[in-house]
């Protein structure tokens, strides 16, 4: 069930903003339209009263209350006494998010640490940008560290399986360790070069796909077919068995390795 009693946090929150409502915005809102002026007493005030920054983090000073729904019922109310002064009072946060955003180094880790744990993994990487940059520059040097980032990520996965098959713990490199791992259902993460291809053979009996000349299956003694590329069959049948598949761009250690292997499940 959904409760619609505002919290005793809530419930203050709201009341000292209509209190300033009253007593603060309302008095000076008629005036401030008629002269077109900007009632700055009645902004200092507001700025005591925390109005202005009670939504910031408490290390820059601010009031660090992040609830959404708190802000709108401070707007509420705010703006309940004039929608022109709650416009600059609530104008500040416009200002203050693209420093939150896109401030210094330390700004940025600071910010960082307050996303949900979800989010933080998704950064992959962040980077200055002058005010007056154009959508495309923008866009350009995200693509940029995008592309790094993505690189990174690779060369790491392409070490974990090096590694891994070197000490013979959860991991193959080479075709045919590859394609027993994948007919045994082991295979978590195939990776292979953009391009690799190999003719082989595949059992008629049980699927067993492999690079090498049998007379017959060594799983179930079935005959051979011959087949134009045992790479891609290895890449469908770990597909079809919940495991992911990683493409690589780039030159990379699994060249020696006949540019495929495979992260195992066990
Ligand atoms: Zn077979």
């Amino acid at each position: 069930m959904i409760g619609f009693t505002l919290t005793d946090e809530q419930r203050e929150f709201r009341d000292m903003a209509h209190k300033f409502a009253e007593k603060t915005i309302r008095p000076a809102a008629s005036e401030a339209d008629e002269k077109e002026e900007v009632p700055w007493d009645v902004l200092e005030k507001a700025h005591q009263a925390g109005l202005m920054t009670y939504s910031f983090p408490e290390r820059y000073g601010g009031g660090g209350v992040e609830s959404v729904l708190a802000k709108a019922i401070v707007d509420e109310e705010i703006f309940w006494g004039c929608a022109g002064i709650g416009s600059i009072i609530g104008g500040v946060a416009l200002a203050a998010t693209p420093i939150l955003l896109g401030g210094t180094e330390d700004t940025l880790s600071i910010f960082r640490a307050q996303l949900p744990k979800t989010w933080q993994s998704l950064v992959v990487g962040t980077f200055p940008m002058s005010m007056t940059a154009s959508h495309n520059e923008v866009l350009e040097r995200a693509m940029q560290v995008g592309q790094e980032a993505e690189r990174r990520r690779e060369t790491k996965l392409v070490d974990t399986v090096v590694t891994n098959a070197a000490k013979g713990r959860a991991g193959v490199t080479g075709l045919e360790g590859t394609l027993n791992a994948v007919h045994q259902g082991r295979v978590q993460t195939l990776v292979i070069q953009e391009g690799l291809r190999s003719p082989g053979s595949r059992c008629e009996g049980c699927g067993f796909v492999t690079s090498k000349e049998f007379e017959n299956c060594p799983f179930c003694g079935g005959r051979f077919k011959h087949i134009p590329d045992s790479v891609e069959l290895a890449v469908r049948n770990v597909m079809q068995s919940g495991g992911d598949v990683e493409v690589l761009h780039d030159p990379s250690p699994l060249n020696n390795h006949e540019s495929i292997g495979a992260l195992l499940r066990y």
